[in-house]
């Protein structure tokens, strides 16, 4: 799986439970590629759709190219743009869905969705949120993390985004610490654990 980051996610100092609505604010949207799967972690927050129409376009691609969707969580700075990729299947961690073909699955933890992507619950910035864990064309281990962790959390041991519950933010943060050799996170900078 080639693993390709469009969109550095800025930084967040102050988050509501809805998202972050402000023009530009964005998380990470990044680009998995393999044989004739174009995969999107995440959408970006409002007014980053033209900006990832054009990072996609360096990549010959174009938002009808694209085949499936992963969201993280459902705050809007990363899954504003959703709706405008119209060929693309929708994977999230939701406890209800009323709209759109629903795919039910009992335990997203650990859940293979291809080969070389596989799901893991990791609650606490948001109750539903997941990370995707990546196996990359070297082996090295990729985890697109979202809100569930950032540089900060390794660095400092504080939590400096919105959060649910401390504690499960910590459980899931620390375990995606211990399995990547690179975490992309939603917010900041790529960087690894080790
Ligand atoms: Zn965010
Ligand atoms: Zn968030």
């Amino acid at each position: 799986m080639k693993i390709i980051p469009l969109i550095t996610g800025t930084h967040v100092t102050k988050q509501t439970p809805f998202g972050v609505l402000l023009p530009g604010h964005t998380g990470s949207v990044t680009l998995l590629e393999h044989d004739e799967q174009h995969i999107l972690v995440d959408t970006g927050g409002r007014g980053m759709f033209h900006p990832l129409k054009i990072a996609l376009k360096e990549h010959a691609l174009d938002p009808s190219d694209i085949t499936m969707i992963i969201l993280t969580h459902l705050h809007l700075d990363h899954a504003y743009n959703v709706s405008r990729f119209p060929n693309a299947r929708l994977f999230a961690w939701m406890h209800e869905w009323r709209d759109g073909e629903t795919m039910r699955i009992k335990n997203i933890d650990g859940f293979r969705l291809l080969d070389t992507i596989t799901l893991l619950q990791t609650p606490g910035h948001a109750e539903e949120h997941l990370s995707v864990v990546v196996e990359g064309d070297d082996n090295s281990t990729t985890v697109i993390a979202g809100d569930a962790v950032n540089e900060e959390y390794l660095l400092t041991g504080l939590i400096q985004s919105f959060v649910y519950d401390e504690a499960l933010y910590r459980k899931s943060a620390d375990r995606i610490l211990r399995v990547a050799d690179t975490v992309i996170p939603g917010h900041g900078r790529i960087f690894s654990p080790a």
